[in-house]
């Protein structure tokens, strides 16, 4: 099967700064691959870069084709969806309206009210505070709203970036149970996660990303136990890498 993305010899220059030295990397189809990595390793960068909201050099393909020139709204409509760190939703906006907007592809009156059913599957929260603003949500409410709203243009490759940022372990128990649940549906998942331990708990594969490369990568398992991995990430413990 065809990956859901390849990203091949990624470069992103600010200036004369290099963020990202040239990266490759690839999510198979339904897989959830997690590029991990200390504060400024180039994660959030390179998602950017793959949906073209910053400029970069290298190969993009989604899906078996390259991206090509497409812009952000045509990669958009490919079926490819960043969640963005922040969450970045619409605070004086409803929380349906915040769906509705992400729906924006989809003009089927039905269509959409089956999506947003989809969504209130994976997160109750959302149905029982429909007409609450936005910006009156929790914070990991605003995440599920980011992700809900991701969802309702029905990608087939989703891009998260620091989806457990800031936010209490109980509700990140509830959006990362979600994210598995979208993958078992069929769903390619990019995740940049700065929890190291949730990331590789929850991912098949991992991409160690130090200062705009590529260090580690593999079995997201194998990188567990792997005794670098332990010692810069994990807090060197290797009894609590299995909780
Ligand atoms: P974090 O988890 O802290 O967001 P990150 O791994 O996502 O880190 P990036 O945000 O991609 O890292 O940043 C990579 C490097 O690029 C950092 O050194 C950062 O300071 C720099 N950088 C990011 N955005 C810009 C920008 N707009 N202009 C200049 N430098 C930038």
């Amino acid at each position: 099967m065809t990956d859901a993305l390849r990203v091949t010899d990624l470069k992103v220059n600010y200036g004369g700064i290099q963020a990202v030295k040239g990266i490759s990397l690839s999510v198979g189809q339904g897989e959830i691959v997690a590029l991990i990595g200390a504060n400024g390793a180039g994660k959030t960068s390179t998602l950017k870069a793959i949906v073209r909201l910053i400029a970069s050099q290298g190969q993009i393909d989604f899906f078996g084709a390259p991206v090509g020139n497409r812009a952000t709204h045509q990669i958009a409509a490919l079926g490819v969806s960043l969640v963005p760190e922040g969450r970045a939703i619409f605070g004086n906006m409803s929380v349906r309206e915040n769906l509705e907007m992400g729906a924006f592809l989809h003009r089927d009156a039905a269509e959409r009210k089956h999506h947003m059913e989809r969504v209130f599957a994976l997160f109750p929260r959302l149905a029982e505070r429909l007409k609450q603003d936005g910006s009156t949500l929790s914070g990991g409410e605003q995440q599920m709203l980011a992700i809900g709203r991701a969802m309702m243009s029905q990608p087939k490759l989703l891009l998260l970036d620091e989806p457990s940022l800031g936010l209490a372990p109980k509700l990140v128990g509830e959006i990362f149970a979600a994210i598995r649940t979208i993958a078992a549906d069929g769903l390619s998942i990019l995740l940049v996660e700065q929890n190291t331990r949730l990331a590789l708990k929850t991912a098949g594969r991992a991409y160690v990303l130090v200062t705009g490369e590529v260090a580690l990568s593999g079995d997201a398992g194998a990188l567990r136990d792997d005794p670098r991995v332990q010692s810069a990430y994990l807090g060197g413990d290797p009894a609590r890498s299995n909780d």
